[in-house]
């Protein structure tokens, strides 16, 4: 993949959970910007290995991160990642959507980020939102980001970008980006997604190796070693 080099003058803020789509997002940026900066949210989420796995994830790749504590969501929010149902089943409040949906979780972090962006000078934004074979949130569709991101920018009058590099790819394209970008490793040992907090070793990362994102990621790499 080209770099920009135009790009190499501005700053950009990675929205960075520890996972897999955003680990793989942080290398894509770090090759892309000479100043990269990560913000991370902790929002009660059922195990804080995430935001511990951010962390080192962040300082092996020499990124200044931010970890901002939102942890009010989880006693105004239902979802099965903040503590209510199980994570295999539907939202208790929407059943078109997974158990796992957290209402506005996307809207809350691009418009903290936004925020966070203006503070440090950042021009860009990145996150690894995904609506390709993902499960389906409708808060991680391009039309919605390009919407919020456009609402933020006539609330702050600023001109502020959001790229969302992984958009389109499976999960399969994605870890072959990974590799790419030189973040494979990182993302096999230390990127978590799984819903239990579960840090078992398997080829494909840590994990449980059976909830739907561990069953994901799994589905991805076997598929990743076909084409790859
Ligand atoms: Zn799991």
């Amino acid at each position: 993949m080209k770099r920009n080099k135009k790009a190499q003058a501005q700053r950009a803020l990675v929205l960075f959970s520890g996972g897999q789509d955003s680990t793989t997002c942080l290398g894509w940026t770090k090759n892309r910007y000479r100043d990269v900066h990560a913000i991370a949210f902790s929002y009660g989420q059922r195990h804080s290995i995430e935001i511990q796995q951010a962390r080192r994830i962040a300082a092996t790749l020499d990124v200044p991160i931010k970890v901002v504590d939102i942890s009010f969501l989880k006693d105004i929010v239902v979802s099965a990642l903040t503590g209510t149902g199980d994570v295999s089943k539907r939202h208790r409040d929407n059943k078109n959507l997974p158990a796992s949906f957290v209402p506005d979780r996307n809207a809350l972090f691009i418009t903290l980020a936004h925020a966070y962006a203006q503070t440090i000078k950042a021009d860009v934004l990145v996150g690894g939102m995904c609506q390709t074979d993902y499960s389906g949130y409708p808060d991680c569709r391009r039309p919605f980001i390009t919407s919020l991101i456009k609402t933020l920018n006539a609330g702050s009058d600023v001109h502020i970008a959001m790229l969302t590099p992984i958009m389109h790819l499976t999960k399969a394209e994605t870890f072959a980006l990974a590799a790419e970008e030189g973040v494979l490793d990182l993302v096999l040992n230390e990127s978590h997604t799984c819903y239990e907090g579960d840090r078992k070793k398997y080829p494909w990362g840590k994990g449980c190796g059976t909830c739907p994102a561990c069953t994901l990621r799994k589905r991805g790499y076997e598929q990743f070693l076909k084409i790859k």
